[in-house]
């Protein structure tokens, strides 16, 4: 389908953006090709330059949740604009957003406010380090918390070996102190805490990972992470920048009935505008500055707008939950596909949790980063390309998860599906 105005625009963007994006998942390297330029949204669909309309399963990778330009969302940000953007001075709704955000989630007795899910993650290293006196922080190959330079890390070439920068520009200085290993691995877990236990600052994760494709977690994985945090005074730390509010009220902490000692959070909490923010148990956030001596700060922290907005959105979501809707929709959708993908003998997998979801095309099922790169990256762009000209826009990469939103019908559900169908048949 030719798309001049997009064409147009990105070769604009090109001349003084790199890569004519501002963030690189938008370019659409995944599966090539030009990425559409967004001239509106409203509800669950999304209106390119050229004027074609789609179904939006990305939801802005996951804030948009009650889709896009909900009613009260935009009426409580036209209210706080007329207030004034930016004060450099508290004001209540940071504690109001701040009490909500801790009544849902139990575990966070103390909440900062930050601008983005980079800074949370970023700022809850840093708190995991001031707090314990310890450095090393252990992530997992296929999670990502944002582009903090301690985070972008490969595993090294065992597990035990410490990471490497996954980008130029991080000095091997910066991550030395992360240990990268594999998803739900509970072997490796365990040699690691028995040779350096007593190092370990925090372990950070997505609790159901969505930036591999939707993962989730091993019951046994999640049991010897709480087990050996426990016994070895390490901070388990939430990585719920995804989850926060879209699995349940309470997030994936919610679903799998473990509190974290820090949780980080962004995406829904700013109803789309940009807000991140990390919290936990009140001893652990005393640390912070000015409570504490842990140093973090910021200009437009707890911006009266945003704040606005992440209120409007988390009073809808507690007032009229759409969990079990956007569950039962997700479902539809999952099983209409795995129908789909079964009568044409196509090798796949489905994985979903609430309203995240994956079709990865490979038939190994998939637990971590190795697996999840099993899958046929070609098949999937093909199938991308296919969904989009039948105006249905799903994440340019078989390694993200899908959104579905409050804003999606059954019927826009259907549509879906047979879009799916025809694309399935034609690969
Ligand atoms: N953590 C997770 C789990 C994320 O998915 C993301 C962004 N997709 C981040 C952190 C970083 O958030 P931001 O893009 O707002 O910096």
């Amino acid at each position: 389908m030719p798309r001049p105005k997009s064409q147009a625009a990105f070769e604009r963007a090109q001349k003084v953006i790199p890569g004519g994006v501002n963030s690189p998942a938008r370019a659409f390297g995944g599966v090539g090709g030009t990425p559409l330029f967004i001239a509106r949204a409203e509800g669950p669909y999304l209106y390119d330059l050229d004027g074609h309309r789609y179904l939006d399963y990305i939801g802005s990778w996951g804030p948009m949740i009650l889709g896009h330009c909900h009613p009260k969302v935009v009426a409580a940000v036209l209210e706080a604009v007329h207030n004034g953007s930016s004060y450099g001075a508290p004001c209540e709704k940071e504690s109001e957003l701040a009490e909500l955000i801790c009544s849902l989630m139990p575990s966070m007795e103390m909440v900062r406010m930050v601008s983005s899910g980079t800074e949370a993650a970023m700022s809850a290293v840093r708190l995991a380090r001031g707090y314990t006196g310890r450095n090393l922080i252990v992530k997992f190959a296929g999670c990502y918390h944002g582009h903090v330079d301690a985070l972008l890390v490969s595993a090294g070439s065992s597990a035990l070996t410490l990471g490497v920068p996954s980008s130029p520009g991080v000095p091997a200085g910066c991550t030395q102190d992360t240990v990268v290993l594999r998803y739900n691995d509970c072997q490796a877990l365990r040699d690691l805490f028995a040779t350096r236990g007593n190092l370990i600052a925090g372990v950070m994760l997505e609790p159901f990972v969505g930036n591999m494709g939707l993962v989730s977690p091993s019951k046994e994985f999640l049991d010897e992470l709480w087990k050996l945090t426990r016994r070895h005074g390490s901070l388990l730390i939430f990585d719920e920048v995804m989850t926060g509010f879209r699995l349940a009220p309470g997030g994936a902490q919610e679903l799998l009935g473990i509190k974290p000692d820090v949780t980080v959070l962004g995406k829904i909490i700013g109803g789309g505008y940009p807000v991140g923010a990390y919290g936990g148990r009140a001893e652990v956030m005393k640390k912070i500055m000015p409570a504490g001596p842990v140093f973090q700060a910021g200009t437009l922290s707890g911006n009266p707008v945003a704040m606005a907005a992440g209120l409007a959105t988390l009073k809808e979501l507690r007032d009229n939950p759409p969990y079990a809707q956007l569950d039962q929709l997700s479902k539809r959708l999952c099983d209409g596909l795995t129908q789909f993908a079964t009568a044409r003998n196509i090798p796949h997998q489905i994985n979903r949790i609430g309203s995240m979801w994956t079709l990865f095309f490979t038939g190994t099922p998939v637990v971590d980063l190795d697996t999840a790169k099993t899958s046929n990256t070609e098949k999937f762009s093909r199938f991308f390309w296919s969904m989009m000209d039948r105006g249905v826009y799903l994440p340019c990469s078989q390694f993200e998860a899908a959104f579905t939103s409050a804003a999606h019908t059954p019927e826009m559900i259907d549509t879906t599906l047979q879009a799916a169908r025809e694309a399935l048949n034609k690969l």
